[in-house]
C-alpha cells in the first residue's frame, strides 16, 4: 500500500464519514493528503479536531482550484456530485477522479457480497452478515450501512465482505467486482440527484458490470425495472419473487421456499420480520447462503432471532389496543407502500416531510385500502393533501407530538398508528433517526 500511495498527493472531497475514513487511510499509507469540504469551519468543528489530531491537512468553505489541480489523485465521498465543475476540470487535466468503490476494488482480496436496491439494503445486508456469522464464517459488514468499505482494506482473517452499496457509490464505479451481487428492487427515489429514472436504474445495475460467469447475480423478478437490464449481466442469474413458476425462491402456503441447490422451507409465522417485502429480503439472503454452500441447520435458529432494525417497521408500543409502528426510514413512496401492505389492521398514517421530486400517486390505492386517516407533517403537506383528500380524512400537524396525539385519537379503537413518511426528514429533523426517536418519545409520552 505504501508503495502505491506513499508520497502521492491525494485530495479527498467531502468530510462525511467515508471522506474522513478515506483521509485517515491515505495518511496511514504515507500519502500527502488534503481533505476538502464546502461547509464553513464552524460547521465542522468536531471533524477538524480529529483531523488536527491525526495531522491531516484540510480546507473548508469551498474547494480551492489550486489544491485540486495540484493532486495526483482525487477521491470523492459518496455524497459528492461527480458532475461538479472542479472535478470535470481535474479530469480534463488528466488527474484521475475516483469514488470509494474504485479505490477499494483492486485492494480487497476477500469475496464480496454486495447489496443494492432502492429499499431493504440495510436490512438484507444485516441478515446476510448475521447468517454468515451463525455458520461460523467471519463476515465483515459495512459499506453504506455504517463502517466505510475503505476500512475493510486493512482487516485480516475475514472470509467475506458483506457490503451495502448505494446508487451514488455505484454511479462513480468502474472496477467494483462482487462475487455475489444482489439487486433488491428499483423504484423512483433520489430523482433530485439522478437526472432521470433510466440513469438511476443504470447506476444500480453497475453492481454487476464486472461480473463473469463465475459470479452470481440475485434479483427480485417481480420488479419491472430490473428485467430490461438483465441482458447486460454476465454472471449466473438467480431470481426470487412472490409467486412460483419453477424458480429458485418464492412464497407458498405461508412459507418461504428457497431451492437453488437443496430445498429450504421457513414458515413465516416463525419469523419476527413481517411483510412480503421482508420475506423477499430473506429470500435474497437465503439464496446467498445457498450460493455460498452454507448449512441450513445453523442458519435457521439465527434467522428466527432476527428482529426489525430500529426505524424499519419497528413496533414501539401498544396502548389501549392501539399499536404504534416506527418506520421513519421509509423515505420514499415504495417503502411506505411496503409498510401499508404489511400491517394486519388499518392504520392512521403519519407521513410527509421533504419530497424528493417523487410521484405520490402510487400511494393512493394503498391509502384507500389500508388507512383510516392521514396525518401530515412537513413541507410536502400541501402536495400530499391535495392528492389524497378525495380518498380519506386528512389532518395536519405542526410537530411530531401533535401528529402522534392526533393519530392516537383517530386510531382508537380499531386501528394502529404508523409513522412511514414517504419523504426525507431534513425539513424538520437532522435525519430519519432523529425523526424516529422523536416519534418514539412522543408515543411514550401518551
Ligand atoms: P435501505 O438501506 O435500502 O434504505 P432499509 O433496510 O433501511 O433499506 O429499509 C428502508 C425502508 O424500506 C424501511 O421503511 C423498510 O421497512 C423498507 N423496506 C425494507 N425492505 C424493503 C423492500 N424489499 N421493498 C420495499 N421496502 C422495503
Amino acid at each position: 500500500m505504501n508503495r502505491i500511495f506513499g508520497n502521492r498527493r491525494i485530495v479527498v472531497m467531502g468530510m462525511g464519514k467515508t471522506g474522513m475514513a478515506l483521509a485517515t487511510f491515505f495518511k496511514k499509507t504515507g500519502a500527502e493528503v488534503v481533505i476538502s469540504d464546502c461547509l464553513p469551519e464552524d460547521k465542522l468543528n468536531d471533524k477538524l479536531k480529529t483531523l488536527r489530531n491525526l495531522g491531516i491537512s484540510f480546507e473548508t468553505g469551498g474547494h480551492k482550484e489550486r489544491t485540486f489541480l495540484n493532486a495526483d489523485l482525487v477521491v470523492m465521498s459518496p455524497g459528492v456530485n461527480p458532475q461538479m465543475p472542479i472535478l470535470k476540470k481535474c479530469e480534463s487535466k488528466g488527474i484521475p477522479v475516483i469514488g470509494e468503490l474504485d479505490l477499494v476494488a483492486p485492494l480487497l482480496t476477500v469475496p464480496i457480497i454486495a447489496v443494492t436496491g432502492t429499499n431493504g439494503k440495510t436490512t438484507t445486508t444485516t441478515i446476510i452478515g448475521t447468517l454468515l456469522r451463525a455458520t461460523g464464517k467471519e463476515a465483515w459488514i459495512g459499506g453504506n450501512i455504517g463502517t466505510p468499505l475503505v476500512e475493510a482494506i486493512t482487516k485480516t482473517n475475514i472470509d467475506y465482505i458483506v457490503a451495502e452499496v448505494s446508487s451514488f457509490q455505484l454511479e462513480t464505479s468502474n472496477l467494483f467486482h462482487p462475487y455475489v451481487a444482489i439487486c433488491l428492487n428499483i423504484d423512483q427515489d433520489h430523482l433530485d440527484r439522478h437526472s432521470n429514472l433510466d440513469a438511476y436504474v443504470e447506476s444500480k445495475l453497475k453492481i454487476a458490470q464486472n461480473q463473469t460467469q463465475q459470479d452470481w447475480f440475485i434479483y427480485d423478478r417481480d420488479n419491472p425495472y430490473i428485467k430490461p437490464g438483465l441482458i447486460k449481466v454476465a454472471s449466473q442469474k438467480v431470481s426470487y419473487g412472490v409467486a412460483s413458476s419453477g424458480q429458485e425462491a418464492f412464497l407458498k402456503d405461508g412459507k418461504i421456499v428457497v431451492c437453488l441447490n437443496e430445498r429450504w422451507e421457513v414458515k413465516i409465522e416463525d419469523l419476527n420480520l413481517i411483510g412480503e417485502h421482508n420475506y423477499k429480503n430473506i429470500m435474497a439472503a437465503l439464496l446467498t447462503m445457498q450460493v455460498l454452500g452454507c448449512d441450513f441447520e445453523r442458519i435457521f435458529p439465527a434467522l428466527k432471532q432476527i428482529s426489525p432494525l430500529p426505524h424499519r417497521l419497528e413496533l414501539v408500543r401498544s396502548l389501549n389496543g392501539v399499536k404504534f409502528y416506527n418506520d421513519s426510514k421509509a423515505t420514499n413512496v415504495s417503502a411506505t407502500i411496503a409498510a401499508l401492505k404489511s400491517l394486519p389492521r388499518p392504520v392512521v398514517l403519519i407521513a410527509g416531510g421533504l419530497s424528493k421530486g417523487q410521484n405520490f400517486l402510487p400511494l393512493l390505492p394503498y391509502l384507500k385500502k389500508r388507512a383510516k386517516a392521514l396525518v401530515l407533517i412537513g413541507e410536502a403537506t400541501a402536495e400530499m393533501a391535495a392528492l389524497a383528500k378525495q380518498i380519506l380524512p386528512i389532518f395536519t400537524a405542526s410537530d411530531m407530538d401533535q401528529a402522534v396525539e392526533r393519530a392516537f385519537e383517530l386510531a382508537k379503537p380499531d386501528a394502529d398508528v404508523l409513522l412511514s413518511p414517504a419523504c426525507a426528514s431534513f425539513d424538520m429533523f437532522k435525519d430519519y433517526k432523529e425523526r424516529g426517536e422523536i416519534f418514539k418519545r412522543a408515543v411514550y409520552a401518551l
